[in-house]
């Protein structure tokens, strides 16, 4: 196809070629680098390289899955930069924005997402509203044009430097907890937010908690019908659970290719020499293999629907038992210099316990797979149809 060629070309010239002594960052552990990836995004916006299935004039190509793969698989030569600064933004804000936004919308924002110069942040958990999403307790109130908004979110990522927030909130706590929110987009920079860094345990401060006082967004920037946003969140939980979010920058396997990369490095440091070494080390292969079936088929499931189903779900679950069980195994493998902090892999190996929170922790993941795959009955929801107002107060 002659536009991979002026693909290969333009990448020629901002990046490396991947090679065998290639390493790239995953999910953003251990960094907090904005330039790599952005230099990147912007390069290869203006032919819509990086998000190929949005829309021309968007910050895509229009391009079908069959060219997206195509794009990916030469994209996959290169050392592409770990985007997870813009993973909100291209991964689950852009594709809820073509389902729930306004044409305006859509043009105002997608563009500045695929070209990297805006960031966002997902302003979803609060302290008592994290499985239990629904539960969310920041307030919207109408003041003719604008919606004033007033509470507190935590985990939010990257909310230190996001110019954009995703913001759920509730706009009606008269009616049950799932029907009273609405979804909104906030300008990060202004009066009444004030962003609190936190610090992970790998070392990472790239989440917070955000408290709004007073925040003023205005009604052109809600994104959905009033009362719309718990479906708005679900569209962008979908999209985070079965896509790029928490996959993206693991080198991604080919199914009967080359060793992957972590394990070639383990074998090339002599590390596999004895018999429980490699019976680890082939566990993890084979939960790699799994995985990545795993997410093919959720991915083949989702291809033609606007919202990727609950498979997803499936997919995460593998995806994140493969993190932890590699980090894990680098670490053991180690020995006795595992105990340093300056062991390669210890930054993975600190980061997998929040891999199975992010994203909706793997009990929830079980849960969504046991009620909307297997058909399993659901948990008791009490507070479903009682006006929020009343479950919050324990009035159950
Ligand atoms: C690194 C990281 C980044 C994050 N980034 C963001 C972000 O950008 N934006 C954002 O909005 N949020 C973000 N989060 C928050 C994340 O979505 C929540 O932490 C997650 O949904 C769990 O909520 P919680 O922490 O309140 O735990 P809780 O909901 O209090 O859960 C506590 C425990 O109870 C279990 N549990 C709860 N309910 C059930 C149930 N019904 N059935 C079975 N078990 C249950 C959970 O599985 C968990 O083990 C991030 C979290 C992490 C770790």
């Amino acid at each position: 196809m002659a536009d991979l060629d002026d693909l290969r070309a333009l990448l020629d010239q901002v990046l490396p070629r991947r090679t065998d002594q290639t390493r790239t960052g995953v999910m953003g552990a251990g960094s907090d680098d904005l330039d790599t990836g952005r230099a990147y995004l912007s390069a290869t916006a203006a032919g819509g390289w990086h998000v190929p299935t949005w829309p021309a004039g968007l910050g895509g190509r229009g391009a079908t899955a069959t060219e997206a793969e195509a794009i990916s698989q030469v994209r996959a030569d290169y050392a592409v930069p770990d985007l997870y600064p813009w993973l909100i933004g291209l991964v689950m804000v852009g594709p809820t924005l073509l389902e729930y936004g306004t044409p305006e919308q859509q043009g105002r924002w997608m563009p500045t997402m695929a070209d990297g110069s805006e960031i966002w942040c997902q302003m979803f958990s609060e302290p008592d509203a994290g499985s239990d999403l629904a539960n969310v307790a920041m307030r919207a109130e109408r003041d003719g044009d604008e919606w004033v908004l007033s509470g507190q979110k935590v985990w939010t990522s990257r909310g230190s430097y996001s110019q954009w927030a995703i913001c759920v909130a509730r706009t009606d706590p008269e009616l049950p907890k799932h029907k009273g929110l609405t979804m909104f987009a906030v300008p990060m920079d202004q009066e009444g937010i004030e962003v609190r860094t936190l610090h992970q345990m790998n070392g990472d401060t790239h989440f917070s908690e955000v408290f709004m006082d007073g925040v003023r967004v205005h009604d052109s920037d809600r994104i959905g019908a009033v009362g719309e946003g718990w479906r708005v969140s679900l569209t962008v939980l979908a999209h985070e659970r079965s896509g790029g979010v928490i996959t993206a920058g693991v080198d991604q396997v080919g199914l009967g290719g080359p060793l992957p990369r972590w394990l070639a490095d383990l074998r090339d440091e002599a590390k596999l020499s004895d018999a429980v070494a490699r019976d680890r080390a082939m566990r993890a292969f084979v939960l790699e293999q799994v995985s990545a079936l795993t997410a093919a088929r959720a991915a083949a499931e989702a291809e033609g629907a606007a919202t990727p189903g609950p498979s997803g779900s499936g997919a995460k679950v593998r995806n994140v038992e493969v993190y932890v069980a590699r980090a894990e195994l680098v670490k053991d493998l180690a020995g006795a210099a595992g105990m340093l902090t300056t062991t390669p892999g210890h930054v993975e190996f600190l980061t997998g316990p929040s891999m199975s929170i992010r994203g909706g922790t793997d009990e929830i993941q079980r849960n969504i797979i046991g009620e909307r795959v297997l058909g399993l009955p659901g948990e008791p929801r009490l507070d479903r149809d009682v006006p929020w107002s009343r479950a919050r107060k324990g009035v159950l």
